[in-house]
């Protein structure tokens, strides 16, 4: 239990206290509603494998995005954690993050339809409670965007995206998914931050840095009426628990304490 009546409590501290009951309050004084836990939006597990330390740290649900084929069952089958889990992100033959970071399959490529809905129907199957498209330069190419997308739909289940331009966003919200994965770095346009009305945006402003133009975009995006969904983009970051630097760029981006508590407790 953490005593801080003697001294003003600083407002980072605030909101994390406010969703990590388990760390700041008795059992004796809370309620179910009060008990519910951090989400975390985007995260690596198999990349940065911590699931028992952020369950120590009052995370109760994370949504993991991208993770190799292989790993899914044991992402799924994890037990301190509920976890939603992607499996591999859908991007184009060699493309991103195939090129990258990911080599080691956390991204399926595909150049035709035919590839694209067999991968989405077959991580469905294997339990992926959402679908991660890339986008950008080295993505998924643009055509492919409609189908996957009506691919995961036909399974119920969402689809989030990596699309950090204007451009992919645009694109992304034109073709009907549900979620941005980050909150795009480049200037949106208002045509853009529109189309995104009554859909989501995971903020993960602190893995890029928190720049003006992403807290502006979400900011932005806020105002036309898409929900902020808090993630860190755990394995890209290495913060265990609830990030104060995201939480402070989330308030820079113009979430008062409730915001930041709605969106640290809600999940794609
Ligand atoms: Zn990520």
């Amino acid at each position: 239990m953490i005593r801080v009546a003697m001294r003003p409590v600083p407002a980072i501290v605030r909101v994390v206290c406010l969703v990590a009951v388990v760390a700041c309050s008795t059992p004796a004084t809370t309620t179910p509603t009060e008990r519910r836990g951090i989400v975390d939006n985007h995260v690596h597990l198999a990349f940065d494998p911590v699931a028992d330390a952020l369950a120590a740290a009052g995370v109760t649900t994370v949504v993991d995005l991208a993770s190799p084929e292989s790993a899914l069952p044991g992402l799924l089958a994890t037990r301190s954690l509920k976890v939603i889990a992607s499996g591999p992100m859908l991007t184009r033959v060699g493309g991103y993050p195939l090129n990258s970071w990911g080599r080691d399959g956390y991204g399926i490529g595909c150049d035709d339809a035919a590839c694209a809905t067999a991968t989405i129907d077959r991580l469905v199957g294997k339990g992926a409670g959402v679908i991660k498209l890339a986008l950008d330069d080295a993505g998924l190419r643009d055509e492919l965007v409609p189908v996957a997308v009506a691919a995961a739909h036909r399974h119920g289940v969402k689809v989030a995206v990596h699309a950090l331009t204007e451009i992919s966003a645009a694109l992304a919200g034109r073709a009907g998914a549900d979620v941005l994965a980050h909150t795009p770095l480049e200037p949106l346009t208002d045509q853009t931050v529109a189309l995104w009305r009554g859909r989501a945006v995971i903020s993960t402003l602190a893995a890029f840095g928190g720049s003006p133009a992403a807290i502006a975009n979400l900011r932005k995006l806020r105002a036309a009426g898409c929900t902020v969904l808090y993630g860190t983009d755990l394995g890209n970051l290495r913060v265990t628990g609830p990030s104060s630097e995201e939480i402070a760029l989330l308030r820079e981006a113009g979430l008062d304490d409730a915001a930041i508590q709605a969106a640290m407790t809600s999940r794609i």
